[in-house]
C-alpha cells in the first residue's frame, strides 16, 4: 500500500516508482529563482531560445569546458566563468581556439534586469553581460519512496566524475530489486529526457501487465486444478475425441 499526504491509502498489486530528480544548484544569491528561465543546464532544452545571444557558463563541476562547447554550437558570445574550478593550461587553449572567453573569479551574483538576467558580478566587482546562466546541477534522485521501501540508490558517473544519484533499475524492463516495484524516467535514469522518460514508462508499463497476466494465469490454473479439472491440454483434447 502507499500512503499519500492527505492521509489517504492507494492499495495496488504492483508499484511504478516515476518520482524524477532534484536538480541540485550551485548556491548563488538569486539563482534558483531564474533556474527553467535564464539559468539554464541543457543546451538541447533552451540552445535554440538564446541562439546568438550572451551566454555565461559558471564552472562548478568537470564538465565545464564540455558545457562551454556546447553552448558554443548555439552562439558564439560565450564566456567561461572559472568562478571556484580552476582551468588546465589545455583547457584554456581549447576554448580559445574555439572563441570561448574566460572571465577569472568567484561569482557572487546575478543582475537581473526588467526580470530578466542581464549579467553576473564578480569578487573583484568587474560585470560579464549574458542574458543566459548555464549551470552544471548535480541530479540527485527523488527516491524517497523508493529508500522506504529498503531500494539502494547508487551514484551516477560520467567520464569518471560523479554526476548524481539513481534508483537502481533494470535499463530494459525499470524492474527493481524489490519483487512487485518498477522504476521509470529520471529517478533510475538521470541523463533521460522527456522522449527517453516517457519511453521507459511505456516498456515499464508493458513489463507490469505481463507480470500481472502472468499471476492472473497462476490463480486460473491452480482454480482450475482444484476444482478437479486438472491435467494437460493434450489429454484433454483426446478424451473430447
Ligand atoms: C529546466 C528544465 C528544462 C527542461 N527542458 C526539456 C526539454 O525542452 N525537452 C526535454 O525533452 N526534456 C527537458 N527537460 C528534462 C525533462 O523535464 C525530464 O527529463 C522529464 O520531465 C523527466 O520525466 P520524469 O517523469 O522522469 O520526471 P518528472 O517530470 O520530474 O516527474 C516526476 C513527478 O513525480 C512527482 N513526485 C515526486 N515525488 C513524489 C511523491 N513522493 N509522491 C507523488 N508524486 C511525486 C513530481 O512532483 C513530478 O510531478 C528539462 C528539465 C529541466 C529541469
Amino acid at each position: 500500500a502507499v500512503r499519500c499526504a492527505d492521509g489517504s491509502v492507494v492499495r495496488a498489486g504492483r508499484l511504478l516508482i516515476a518520482t524524477g530528480l532534484v536538480d541540485e544548484l550551485p548556491e548563488l544569491p538569486g539563482l534558483r529563482e531564474r533556474w527553467g528561465r535564464d539559468v539554464l543546464h541543457c543546451p538541447y532544452c533552451h540552445g535554440w531560445e538564446v541562439r546568438d545571444e550572451p551566454v555565461a557558463v559558471l564552472a562548478t563541476g568537470p564538465f565545464a569546458v564540455h558545457q562551454a562547447q556546447m553552448w558554443r554550437n548555439w552562439t558564439d558570445r560565450v564566456t567561461l566563468l572559472t568562478h571556484l574550478r580552476p582551468l588546465a593550461g589545455e583547457e584554456r587553449e581549447l576554448l580559445s581556439a574555439l572563441g570561448v572567453a574566460v572571465a577569472e573569479g568567484e561569482v557572487t551574483g546575478l543582475e537581473v534586469t526588467g526580470d530578466r538576467l542581464a549579467g553576473v558580478t564578480l569578487a573583484g566587482g568587474a560585470r560579464v553581460v549574458c542574458t543566459a546562466l548555464v549551470v552544471g546541477p548535480r541530479f540527485t534522485a527523488r527516491a524517497g519512496v523508493a529508500a522506504s521501501l529498503g531500494l539502494p540508490v547508487a551514484t551516477v558517473e560520467r567520464a569518471g566524475a560523479e554526476i548524481g544519484t539513481c534508483l537502481e533499475a533494470d535499463p530494459v524492463t525499470g524492474a527493481t530489486a524489490l519483487r512487485g516495484v518498477w522504476a521509470a524516467g529520471n529517478v533510475a535514469a538521470p541523463m533521460e529526457q522527456l522522449a527517453g522518460a516517457a519511453a521507459a514508462g511505456v516498456r515499464a508499463a508493458v513489463a507490469i501487465n505481463g507480470d500481472l497476466i502472468e499471476e492472473e494465469g497462476l490463480r486460473a490454473l491452480e482454480a482450475h486444478r482444484a476444482a478437479g479439472r486438472g491435467g494437460g491440454g493434450a489429454q484433454g483434447a483426446s478424451g473430447r475425441s
